[in-house]
């Protein structure tokens, strides 16, 4: 048992979702340090860092219940009576998740067995892939009079099946999208997205890994996202950000350039 002090709000036989961050261990909350360092048990996706897991109090049980697409891993329903059970076993349970517990994080399915089970849980914020993604392009998610609007949406699908989103809905020209879990989905994302009427040059940014020492960084347009999924990705988290917030910067370059023209 960690012999960290605990705080009131972390009795045994209690369970924090804990949000991670998006990578960078600076990024996860003064909160989330101290839960991470006063649970017995941590259950954690593939997705948390081992700088992050370092945090963990020497002894402390490391559990990796990670789903990466493609990879074999737990099944949520066993994910859900793992932290059951150790919490009635009287542990002080840690689920650390990547990013934000609330957002695309299965926090809800986690919840509900553990109050079937009338083990105490709450959720502990963290810094969502998006915001780490932006911060890191220096863009800022919303634009004052361009995107009003910001939209998380996934682009994951069950093996074998079509996406199903209301495309009509999301080729918003005033929104920003931020694609979670679309790089496979790259090209159906792109042809949907122009054929529901958002025009084919709206600026996307790619990032991959953010935060982390191995981030990657593109800049394209909603026609040329597939090409830029398909080439300049790794095998890393990525997410896509589309929308005309995402060319600021380059509207801001291209406008400075005229400015120089003007003034030579
Ligand atoms: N709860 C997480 C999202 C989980 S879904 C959050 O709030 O961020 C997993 C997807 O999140 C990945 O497929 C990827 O699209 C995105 N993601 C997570 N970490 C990322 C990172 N460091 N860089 C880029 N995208 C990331």
């Amino acid at each position: 048992m960690s012999d960290f002090p605990a705080g009131p709000d972390f009795p045994p036989g209690s369970v924090w979702l804990v949000g991670a961050g998006p990578g960078d261990p600076e990024l996860l909350t003064r909160k989330a340090e101290r839960l991470i360092r006063a649970a017995s048990v941590v259950f954690h996706d593939a997705l948390v860092g081992p700088e992050v897991l370092d945090l963990a109090t020497p002894g402390t049980r490391l559990v990796h219940v990670g789903k990466r697409s493609g990879r074999h891993s737990k099944d949520q329903a066993s994910i859900d009576k793992l932290i059951v059970a150790a919490a009635l076993e009287g542990e002080r349970v840690v689920r650390l998740k990547g990013g934000d517990p609330a957002i695309f994080g299965r926090a809800t399915e986690e919840i509900d067995a553990c109050r079937a089970a009338g083990v105490a849980v709450r959720i502990c914020p963290g810094v969502t892939a998006a915001s780490a993604a932006a911060a890191s392009l220096g863009l800022s998610l919303t634009l004052r009079g361009m995107a009003r609007k910001l939209t998380f949406v996934t682009a994951h699908a069950r093996a074998g099946e079509a996406l199903d989103l209301d495309w009509q809905a999301l080729a918003d020209p005033t929104a920003t999208l931020a694609v979670y879990m679309g790089k496979a989905a790259a090209n159906e994302v792109s042809a949907q997205l122009i054929a529901a009427g958002l025009s084919a040059d709206t600026p996307v940014a790619l990032v991959e890994n953010a935060s982390l020492p191995n981030e990657r960084q593109f800049r394209t347009r909603l026609d040329l996202l597939p090409l830029a999924a398909r080439t300049a990705l790794g095998d890393g988290p990525a997410l896509l950000l589309i929308g005309k917030a995402m060319g600021a910067g380059l509207l801001a370059a291209s406008a400075a350039e005229h400015v120089r023209e003007a003034v030579c």
